[in-house]
């Protein structure tokens, strides 16, 4: 059996595992992911340490020794995939993190950006199993994407495509954190909704009477997974809240199927925890808004199969995928 490791690097956990060729993860460990306050080697340091560990492991289960090292990194990976061009939750700048790792790590490298390796888990294994052009959101905090064209993962020529969450979708909208105004993000993402919904708290609306009393009255306690928590016990304003998100959500899908015409739109992250609370309101805006609606086929919105470790099984199928073969 060929086995193969993958690392997701997160803005707070570094996960890892070592995968068989079904994606299954048959050994697992994690780490808090040094924060930026950190050299660039503390965090090279980390990922040897999960590495190793994981090595030990396979060896004490008596599991086939990895042959690769998929790794999976929040942040622009450059389109060669050896070097990490700026890691918003590190201190990577122009990293290059092949060539680092590859002094010390006695296997092939691969490094992918984590949401191009979330879309190929579920390319391979999961919710987009079988189709050959799909686009992946991940909402989270922010949006995250990916796309796979006739079976291949689009990068971009600097290897930035897709990321979707900073297209203006509202003229003169809600400041970004990118610099710009009215990004999709800041109307369809965790972010969003918490600020949406500590807007209405606030500002005292009866509408949030009840939703705040779900969280004792606390505006700090109403965070994405509480508020879709209180949606699902049936609370008005919290589903009303989520609904406007997934309006959102259809907003920037029916442009992405305009300009890349996938047969399915993918939806991961944290906030897809919400499913149908989410998708439904996508599905009917997307519905209303995609060209050509009524003369076409439309893509199929469906909810991510894999949650948080999507991120390490697409890098280690990627990793196995390209290590296995000669460069
Ligand atoms: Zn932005």
């Amino acid at each position: 059996m060929r086995t193969a490791i993958g690392l997701d690097i997160g803005g707070t956990k570094v996960s890892g595992g070592v995968l068989d060729e079904e994606g299954r993860i048959l050994v697992r460990t994690r780490r808090d992911t040094p924060d930026r306050s950190n050299a660039p080697r503390v965090v090279e340091d980390t990922l040897v340490e999960v590495v190793d560990e994981l090595l030990a492991m396979a060896e004490e289960d008596g599991i086939d020794r990895p042959l690769t090292v998929g790794i999976g990194a929040a942040g622009f990976v450059a389109a060669d995939r050896s070097t990490v061009v700026f890691a918003p939750h590190l201190s990577w700048r122009d990293e290059p993190l092949r060539e680092s790792l590859g002094c010390r790590i006695d296997l092939p490298i691969t490094i992918e950006n984590d949401a191009n390796a979330a879309l190929w888990a579920e390319h391979r294994f999961g919710a987009a199993a079988g189709a050959s052009h799909a686009v992946m959101i991940t909402l989270g905090t922010g949006i995250g994407g990916a796309i796979l064209v006739e079976g291949a993962l689009v990068r971009g020529r600097y290897g930035i495509a897709g990321e979707f969450g900073h297209m203006q979708v509202v003229p003169g909208g809600q400041r970004c954190e990118c610099g710009n105004r009215g990004c999709w993000e800041q109307y369809s993402s965790g972010n969003a909704l918490v600020r949406e919904a500590k807007g209405l708290a606030m500002a005292h609306s009866p509408m949030a009477t009840d939703l705040l009393a779900h969280v004792g009255g606390d505006v700090s306690r109403l965070t994405g997974p509480a508020i879709t928590d209180i949606a699902r016990c049936g609370d008005a304003t919290a589903i009303e809240l989520l609904a406007e998100i997934g309006h959102w959500l259809g907003v920037g899908l029916a442009n992405l199927a305009a300009a890349l015409d996938p047969e399915v739109f993918v939806i991961g992250g944290g906030v897809s925890a919400a499913g149908d609370l989410l998708l439904g309101p996508a599905r009917e805006t997307f519905a209303r808004q995609l060209t050509g609606r009524g003369y076409r086929p439309a893509a199929r919105i469906t909810a991510a199969r894999f949650g948080p470790d999507a991120g390490l099984i697409g890098a280690a199928s990627l990793g196995a995928r390209e290590g296995n073969s000669p460069r």
